[in-house]
């Protein structure tokens, strides 16, 4: 079964896609989602976030202090890499449940904000990136989230940049104004139905 990572930078539209690939029939893992489940259904998470970030990293009912922890890696690069080498291999490990019990299926898709920053897109078979003009996310994002632009501004500055994800990509949706993405999910499904048949 293959493995296909679906990424791209804030706004571009990932989720969008894996919903219509969803609707190809084809499970999707949600990396980030489930990074936040397994923050208080992984026992050997939790007992890794206690020995590293301390008891106070939960509260008593067993609920993640999210403040205290986004307290402690806000603006220190050395914690947020402890955070995450923490989450992320616990994330590795869910998906690879996740994959175990799905049969019947040509490929699935982990759909990943930091499939590349996190080296997750080396556990799958091809990495496909969607993206769409920097103006175009913001003016998406505020309207979803009712954000403002700096704040969108200030994530994607945490995360690779579109163009380095370019170049690490196998596969590339354009998710622009006048780009329909239908005909380009339905190629990809075409292609990765092909590939998986191989
Ligand atoms: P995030 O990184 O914030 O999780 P995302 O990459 O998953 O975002 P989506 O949530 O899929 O992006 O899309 C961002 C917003 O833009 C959503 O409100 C979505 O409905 C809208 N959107 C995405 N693609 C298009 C499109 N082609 N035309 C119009 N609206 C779109």
């Amino acid at each position: 079964m293959l493995k296909i990572g679906i990424t791209g930078n804030i706004g571009s539209g990932k989720t969008t896609v894996s919903q219509m690939f969803r609707v190809l029939g084809i499970p999707v893992f949600y990396a980030d989602i489930e990074a936040k489940n397994i923050m208080t259904t992984d026992p050997v998470l939790v007992a890794n976030m206690k020995k590293a970030f301390g008891d106070e990293a939960y509260f008593t009912d067993g609920s993640l202090n999210r403040k205290y922890i986004a307290n402690i890696v806000f603006n220190d690069d050395e914690q947020l890499a402890k955070l995450n080498s923490l989450t992320h291999p616990a994330v590795f490990r869910a998906f690879d449940t996740w994959v175990a019990g799905i049969e019947n299926v040509p490929y699935v898709i982990k759909e990943a904000a930091l499939l590349f920053e996190s080296t997750s897109y080396k556990m799958c078979d091809y990495s496909l990136l969607v993206t769409a003009p920097l103006d175009l996310r913001i003016a998406r994002v505020t309207k979803r989230d009712h954000i403002t632009r700096a704040e969108v501004e200030a994530r994607e500055a945490k995360q690779f940049t579109e163009a380095k994800k370019r170049e690490l990509a196998d596969y590339i949706i354009e998710n622009g104004e006048t780009q329909l993405l239908i005909p380009q999910v339905l190629k990809l499904h075409d292609a990765f139905l092909q590939l998986a048949a191989v």
